[in-house]
């Protein structure tokens, strides 16, 4: 399985100019790096949630 996680926006400046970081052996999977702030950051995927029941809470306000 290939997880991938793709962010669209920087979480630290919030600018779209994310680039694949680049590390001493190339591009890591997961590792991005924003050319706006010039910060390097990972994205990993921690755990598999269960997805809520639905019809259960009945907080979604549909009217
Ligand atoms: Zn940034």
């Amino acid at each position: 399985m290939n997880a991938r996680a793709v962010p669209y926006h920087c979480p630290y400046c919030g600018d779209e100019n994310l680039w694949p970081h680049e590390g001493p052996e190339g591009s890591v999977h997961g590792e991005w790096e924003c050319r706006s702030c010039l910060r390097a950051f990972k994205v990993s995927m921690i755990k598999q949630l269960q997805r809520p029941a639905l019809g259960s809470a009945g907080s979604g306000g549909t009217r």
